[in-house]
């Protein structure tokens, strides 16, 4: 057993069947589909075409027959005639056998008139002995006694037909037919014989007009004597000399057993052939003197039915084959394009695409059915997508914002500031911080309320909201202190925005409860970054030293502060 077969073994169980047609493909599926559509077709035109087979061979039984019995006609009629001959002969025999020498005249006479259907005509008398003939001179002795037809004539005292056999007389071969001559006590007084010169057999039938379609494709006829010898054939054949034994012991053996009728047997070529058998006349020994056997080749009687089953079973396996090449395209069209497009959109909502859509609704069609709860189930997950989203947003957006000022809180700030860092280091470009603190917020707290130090709070961001840019970053950094990040400005800038920025909050004007809440002012620690190697945590450090030392000196000021290494 080679490895492959191993390996199927191993590798596949009893139920791995399943698994393979589980695995067939839609396309594979509707070819099977089609081929098991196809299979009772094939099945009916086979038997039909075994059934036509069979008829056509039942049709030519009968006309096997009929061309059998059609043809036994010819040799009936030289019978017959042959018969009517002997017995006119027989109304002359005293005459004859009286004048040996006007008998010969007489029979010479006779078979010149007879046109060479017989080779010879003449009387034998009891002991054997030629008494005169058409042949050879009376001069001639000739003694027929062993013969046969002379044999069971005589012992008979009918009519009958001989077999096979070349003429001492004439020399030449044929069958001969013989009339005993009765005296009034039924005794033989001679015997009149006629031999039947073989070759009419032949031209006779040849020329016969009851014998139709002689010439048909594969049709065969063969006469035989009563002992199997040829006495004619058509078409000639050299296995089947005149004269010859029939070279099919077999045939012959059903033919002598038969008394007629149709048998199928193969030939001596071993071609299986139809026959048809009709014995003409009858001897007093009850022995059928002459056979006729019409025959043709089976093949030939089965073509035209096997040829139309051809037709038809090339005409199915176009038309499957038609039908396969429409099945493979229309499954594409029709399935497989929607069956691809409806994998295309389960694929992108996998990954995360809820904006695909099949487009396949709109019909009742299961495909289109599905296309549809595909694109509602891809329409939901979308709504729910952006909900979530925008959630997450606002989730985002509330972890890194101040709810009071609204403002960045410290979270983000450190966030932005490390990012922010890395930029402009990348870009060699320097980065400032300011960070303020609210002088003596506390009070503000203290004599107006927490409410009012809220409004403070708030105040201050919209005036540093009036002082930063656009790339700017600021926070809440924690109670009363903020811090804005600078990217790319050095200390000039910084300095001046810080001021800016002071200069902004000390000229708000503030109200609680119709009451003046007075000047507010900051304390501003500023630093720029001129060190690559400066980290987020030192400089809102130094920038928080600088504040505390804008507080020390009096407040309401910004200090410029450096960064310090750790
Ligand atoms: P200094 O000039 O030294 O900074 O004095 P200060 O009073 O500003 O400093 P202090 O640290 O003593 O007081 C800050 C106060 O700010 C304490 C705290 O209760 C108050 N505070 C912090 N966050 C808020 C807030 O969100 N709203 C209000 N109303 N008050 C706040
Ligand atoms: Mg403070
Ligand atoms: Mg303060």
């Amino acid at each position: 057993m080679s490895r492959g077969l191993l390996w199927l073994k191993w590798e596949c169980p009893p139920y791995c069947i399943n698994d393979t047609l589980n695995n067939l493909s839609a396309r594979v599926r509707i070819v099977l589909l089609v081929l098991a559509a196809m299979l009772p077709i094939l099945a009916l035109t086979l038997h039909n075409g075994l059934r036509e087979r069979s008829a056509a061979e039942e049709a030519e039984r009968e006309k096997l027959s009929l061309v059998a019995e059609l043809t036994a006609k010819r040799p009936e009629q030289l019978l017959l005639h042959a018969r009517q001959l002997l017995q006119a002969i027989a109304a002359n025999s005293d005459e004859l056998l009286r004048d040996r020498s006007s008998c010969g005249d007489y029979f010479r006479r006779m078979a010149l008139e007879a046109e060479g259907v017989f080779r010879s005509l003449g009387v034998i008398l009891p002991d054997g002995s030629l008494h005169c003939n058409s042949a050879l001179p009376d001069t001639v002795k000739v003694n027929v006694g062993d013969r046969p037809y002379f044999r069971l004539a005589l012992e008979s005292g009918q009519f009958v037909v001989g077999e096979f056999q070349v003429g001492r007389t004439s020399g030449r071969s044929g069958i001969n037919f013989a009339l005993p001559v009765l005296d009034a006590e039924r005794r033989v007084r001679a015997v009149l014989f006629a031999g039947l010169n073989l070759e009419k057999f032949i031209e006779q039938g040849q020329s016969h007009h009851d014998y139709p379609r002689r010439t048909e494709e594969g049709l065969v006829t063969t006469i035989y004597d009563s002992g199997g010898l040829v006495l004619a054939r058509y078409p000639a054949s050299e296995k089947y000399m005149l004269g010859k034994e029939g070279p099919n012991p077999f045939l012959m053996e059903i033919i002598g057993r038969t008394r007629g009728g149709v048998f199928t047997a193969a030939d001596v070529e071993g071609v299986r052939r139809l026959y048809a058998v009709e014995h003409v006349g009858l001897n007093p020994d009850g022995i059928r003197p002459i056979r006729v056997v019409v025959s043709k080749p089976v093949d030939v009687i089965w073509a035209a039915a096997d040829r139309a089953l051809l037709h038809t079973v090339a005409g199915i396996v176009i038309v499957t084959l038609l039908v396969l090449l429409a099945a493979w395209h229309a499954s594409e069209v029709f399935v497989l394009r929607r069956v691809h497009a409806l994998l295309e959109v389960a694929a992108r909502i996998r990954s995360g695409d809820y904006s695909v859509r099949s487009s396949l609704g709109g019909g009742r069609e299961e495909l289109s059915r599905l296309g549809e709860a595909l694109d509602l189930m891809a329409q939901g997950l979308q709504v729910r997508d952006e909900q979530l989203k925008a959630m997450l947003q606002q989730l985002n957006e509330q972890a890194i914002t101040d709810q009071l000022t609204g403002l960045p809180n410290r979270r983000y700030l450190w966030d932005r500031l490390e990012a922010e860092l890395m930029r402009t280091r990348r870009r060699n470009a320097p980065l400032s911080v300011i960070l303020f603190d609210v002088d003596f917020f506390k009070q503000f707290n203290d004599r107006w309320g927490h409410e009012a130090g809220d409004i403070v709070l708030k105040n201050i961001a919209y005036a540093i909201r009036r002082v930063v840019r656009g790339s700017d970053i600021v926070a809440r950094h924690g109670g009363e202190e903020f811090v804005i990040v600078l990217p790319e400005a050095g200390e000039d800038i910084a300095r001046a925005r810080a001021e800016e920025l002071r200069r902004e909050i000390s000229a708000l004007r503030l109200t609680f409860g119709g009451e003046d809440l007075g000047t507010i002012t900051v304390s501003i620690g500023v630093v720029s970054s001129r060190n690559p190697g400066d980290t987020a945590e030192q400089l809102v450090r130094a920038a928080d030293h600088a504040m505390y030392e804008a507080k020390q000196a009096g407040r309401d000021r910004v200090v410029f502060g450096s960064v310090t290494s750790a």
